[in-house]
């Protein structure tokens, strides 16, 4: 969905592309592979962390309640719950003040990580995990996720490459460890780790000021940075409604091939339009010096006006076929 004609142009013109990571490059449906537990028991664990994510609509939140599930717990219901963008959330659990997020919330929340928690941290970081804390005046727990590059990522790319776009970035919250390891898998030309969504914002003006940029997101804590790209383009049916109304470009389905047949589409509709505004002023010319210079009989003239509008029109209708044959031809397969 191209949100008018200026989306499509500029989209065509696009030679950056800039990614978020979770739930763009990756699935964004993480399995829960460890839980590491310092005060009580695992389930235990789980059960307040549920609460609390139940009311967050980050990949993340929706991980840790399907774990929950599985595993027949009970959700307790969380008060005052309060997202901490690019962080975490926090709320109340049973009276507790808890939360749960990454290290940068850890250290907002002034915990400082025993040597256990840090091998712990490190350890599943460079297995190339998501990490997620849980505390109050303490950690309690550790649970680190897995997330998998989508099987269309480095295809997609490898096209888009092919077809103009000149360098792939990736800008993601989550820890440097596994932002490198996604990077070397998909040959990324840039990498951005540790950001806020501020950061994501500050790194795409930058990024803007290099060519023609478009964003690609899903829009949980990004609709900023889509706003702020040239074209913001939002992912399909993971994205947030924040996402699809900040974006210029939205993928209606949830499959990240479509991106190359959007770009390929928009460039084509660049063409389309070079292509009709030079014939369209070929044909005006020739006739204004026709009729200045030599002779040009009036029907004569009306057949070249409407004739090219005819032409150019036509020309401009070719891009109706270009779709069906395009999702058809095994390119985009
Ligand atoms: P990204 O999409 O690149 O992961 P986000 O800004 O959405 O970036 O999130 C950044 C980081 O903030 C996540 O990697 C995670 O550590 C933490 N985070 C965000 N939302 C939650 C949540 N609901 N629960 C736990 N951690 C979260
Ligand atoms: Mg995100």
């Amino acid at each position: 969905l191209f949100k008018g004609g200026a989306a499509l142009e500029t989209f065509g013109k696009t030679n950056i592309m800039a990614f978020d990571k979770t739930g763009t490059l990756t699935e964004g449906k993480m399995r829960v592979t460890d839980v590491v537990v310092f005060d009580g028991n695992e389930n235990e664990l789980l059960t307040k962390l549920a609460a609390l994510e139940q009311h967050s609509e980050h990949p993340i939140a929706q991980s840790v309640v399907r774990e929950a599930n599985q595993r027949g717990l009970r959700l307790l219901e969380a008060e005052a719950t309060q997202a901490i963008p690019g962080q975490g959330l926090q709320g109340f659990v049973e009276g507790q003040l808890l939360w749960a997020g990454n290290r940068k919330l850890a250290e907002a929340k002034g915990v400082t990580l025993g040597s256990q928690t840090r091998v712990t941290l490190e350890q599943l970081e460079h297995e190339g995990k998501t990490i997620l804390l849980i505390g109050s005046d303490k950690v309690l727990g550790v649970v680190g996720m897995a997330d998998t590059v989508r099987t269309t990522a480095k295809q997609t790319l490898e096209r888009l490459r092919q077809q103009g776009v000149q360098k792939f970035v990736m800008l993601t919250g989550d820890h440097e460890a596994i932002a490198k390891q996604i990077a070397s898998q998909l040959d990324l030309d840039e990498v951005h780790a540790n950001l806020l969504p501020e950061d994501k914002v500050e790194v795409v003006k930058r990024l803007r000021e290099q060519g023609t940029l478009a964003y690609l997101g899903d829009g949980v804590n990004d609709a900023a940075a889509l706003a702020t790209a040239h074209d913001g383009v939002a992912m399909g049916t993971a994205g947030s409604d924040v996402a699809l109304e900040s974006a210029d470009v939205a993928l209606l389905s949830d499959d990240l091939g479509r991106l190359a047949l959007a770009y390929a589409l928009a460039r084509k509709a660049n063409r389309v339009i070079r292509q009709n505004l030079m014939f369209a002023l070929g044909v005006l010319s020739l006739m204004v010096v026709l009729t200045l210079f030599w002779y040009l009989p009036l029907p004569l003239g009306v057949v070249g006006h409407e004739g090219g509008t005819l032409l150019v029109v036509a020309n401009g209708l070719r891009l109706l076929w270009a779709v069906p044959k395009a999702k058809s031809s095994a390119a985009f397969k």
